[in-house]
């Protein structure tokens, strides 16, 4: 008995839209990519319920004559390639042919277009692959197209939906990762009526800014390198704004953002002693490959590529990042490694490495008010910064620690029980602690520790009710993307529970005119980043507690970079400071902080 038969149309290209669009978000990609593929120079994004019930794109391209308007929905149809040979030779964005009809399959999906040089255009609409009309009618030239209610037909993907919020984040990112390479289109985008982004034409520079905020650049250090192999255009963050998660991080290849991890460690390598450990720095790369020497056709959404000329690729952004941050110059490096194996050798012997660049006390307890301070510093006459010093102008580049910063506040007494222990304690790379114990030796990770002692603090302090805020002389605007400035809207109860005072002034801007008393004013807008999207980790994982998130944040933001050097008496305190937590075995995000070797484990290995 014959048991295969063929799937009906409508079938399969449900089944490749699972592969193509899993999410309103990538629906969004693939009009997009349309659109600059039809030569458009201002796009509009019109987007409801976060791409539930509407996605629409305006483009003003070239549009598409009647059958073509009828033929784009057909699977592999295209006009971007002709054989095979052709994926080797691809600057478009589209070349597969399949997500008009993929989309078309799983909404309700209307096409207006028109072609500059004919009268009428036409309008087609299209249902769960069917098509419903298709008449000719005036339009303005170029393409006009509305998907509505994806996964009408689908329900098991429309329950998997998340939050509208989460979802138009996704969209966000999409548009911010398309905007981005594509600096020189204007793009608008509508949500719910409400304009998120109104983007003109412009340089790279100018997009970034636009969408990340007027002062971002200033964050940046241009990249720029013209080789054979690849040419790479772009900016690499300052060391001192690296941060505890991965965020504006975009690299782009022939126009197109790919994720490679490849990539993505070459640069970060460029970094190696400028920023401490687990954080990570922003960047935005465009490289330009010749197409025949790259693969885009490795994976349906095409955000994987690979590369003919990998190591040398890797080699040159890697070098090109160091050139930038001023570590040494690619041309020595390039002449000195001729072979397509570029081994970059260690630093020369008198290199002295670039300290670190955040420098602030690292046993400042936010217990103690401003008030009950003592200084242990000489010069008491001196004002001093009793508030964790990211002062900027101590931080420039190259500059080392000020001593007077770190001494400036004293180390706190209230906690320190009085029949505390007193530990010896050591010193190891300015990153361990060694301390000996009556039964053993401990070797404690100085940043993690203290990132738990903050932690357990400010939860215990904001337990104990709300956290009275502290008011800034100056109260400072930050500005954040759309979607961040949602989520920051939905998380200010909980921030003024924790002592600020931040209120949105429109534009997605928001002012904060009070803080809680032991933090900076001078990184509010990098902090609040860190809380904002630790908290959209959080809450992409699971359901966390809103509060835990913040001081876990606050905790990292303000907790002592691993390279500071500590004296013994903040060492010791620090020691004691772990032993009183309630969990001083890991770190609030779950890392060990210490290692335990006890007499009888010593006494093992001197056997
Ligand atoms: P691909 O982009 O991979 O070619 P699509 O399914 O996305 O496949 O689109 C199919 C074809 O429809 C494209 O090759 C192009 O010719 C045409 N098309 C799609 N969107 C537009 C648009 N906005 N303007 C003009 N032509 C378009
Ligand atoms: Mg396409």
């Amino acid at each position: 008995m014959d048991i295969i038969n063929i799937l009906p149309d409508s079938v399969a290209n449900q089944i490749a839209a699972g592969e193509v669009v899993d999410r309103p978000a990538s629906a969004v990609k693939e009009l997009l990519e349309n659109a600059m593929d039809a030569g458009a120079t201002s796009i509009q994004l019109i987007i409801k319920d976060a791409g539930r019930t509407l996605i629409q794109v305006i483009d003003n391209g070239c549009g598409m004559s009647d059958s073509d308007a009828r033929l784009c929905f057909e699977r592999h149809a295209t006009s971007k390639i002709h054989r095979a040979d052709d994926l080797f030779a691809i600057r478009t964005m589209g070349f597969r042919g399949e997500a008009l009809a993929s989309i078309a399959a799983i909404a309700q999906v209307e096409l207006r277009t028109r072609q500059h040089d004919s009268e009428l255009g036409t309008i087609i609409s299209i249902e769960g692959s069917a098509v419903k009309e298709q008449s000719p009618c005036s339009c303005p030239v170029g393409t006009s197209i509305s998907v509505k209610n994806l996964f009408f037909n689908i329900p098991a993907r429309r329950n998997f939906l998340k939050k509208d919020s989460i979802e138009l984040s996704h969209i966000e990112e999409m548009f911010r990762r398309i905007a981005l390479a594509n600096f020189n289109i204007a793009f608008s985008f509508h949500h719910n009526g409400r304009l998120l982004y109104d983007l003109k034409a412009s340089n790279f520079a100018q997009r970034i800014s636009a969408i990340f905020g007027l002062n971002f650049n200033q964050r940046l250090y241009h990249i720029e390198e013209n080789t054979e192999p690849v040419k790479i255009f772009g900016y690499v963050g300052k060391s001192e704004y690296a941060r505890h998660t991965r965020g504006e991080q975009y690299i782009f290849v022939n126009g197109r953002y790919i994720k490679h991890l490849g990539l993505s460690a070459a640069i970060e390598k460029a970094y190696n002693e400028l920023i401490p450990e687990h954080t990570y720095p922003a960047y935005f790369v465009l490289l330009d490959v010749n197409p025949s020497r790259l693969d885009v056709n490795i994976h349906p959404t095409k955000t994987e590529v690979r590369f003919i000329d990998e190591s040398v690729i890797f080699a040159i952004l890697r070098a090109a990042t160091k050139k930038a941050l001023g570590q040494f110059s690619l041309a020595n490096e390039l002449e000195f490694n001729p072979s397509t194996e570029i081994d970059f050798s260690p630093l020369p012997k008198d290199h002295i490495p670039e300290a670190p660049q955040v420098t602030f006390n690292p046993t400042y307890n936010p217990f103690h008010s401003v008030g009950t301070q003592t200084t242990t510093h000489s010069d008491n006459n001196k004002p001093h910064n009793t508030r964790l010093n990211f002062d900027k102008n101590s931080q420039s580049f190259g500059e080392t620690i000020n001593e007077d910063d770190l001494s400036v506040v004293t180390l706190p007494t209230e906690r320190v029980p009085v029949d505390k222990p007193s530990y010896s304690t050591l010193s190891f790379m300015g990153r361990y602690i060694i301390a000996t114990l009556k039964s053993g030796i401990v070797v404690i990770d100085q940043r993690r520790a203290h990132e738990r002692i903050l932690y357990e603090r400010l939860l215990s302090r904001r337990l104990s009710g709300p956290v009275s805020p502290q008011q800034l002389l100056f109260p400072v605007n930050c500005r954040f993307n759309a979607a961040d400035s949602e989520l920051l809207n939905e998380l200010l109860p909980e921030l003024q529970n924790m002592g600020f005072q931040i209120s949105p002034i429109g534009q997605n801007t928001f002012v904060v005119s009070a803080t809680p008393s032991d933090i900076s004013d001078s990184h509010l807008q990098q902090l609040l980043e860190q809380i904002l999207s630790d908290y959209k980790n959080n809450m992409m994982q699971k359901a966390g507690d809103r509060d835990k998130s913040i001081c876990l944040s606050m905790a990292r933001q303000m907790s002592v970079s691993s390279e500071v050097e500590l004296k013994p008496e903040e060492m010791q305190q620090l020691v004691a400071d772990l032993f009183s937590c309630q969990a001083p075995d890991c770190s609030p995000s779950g890392k060990r902080t210490m290692i335990i070797l006890n007499d009888q484990e010593l006494s093992e290995r001197f056997r």
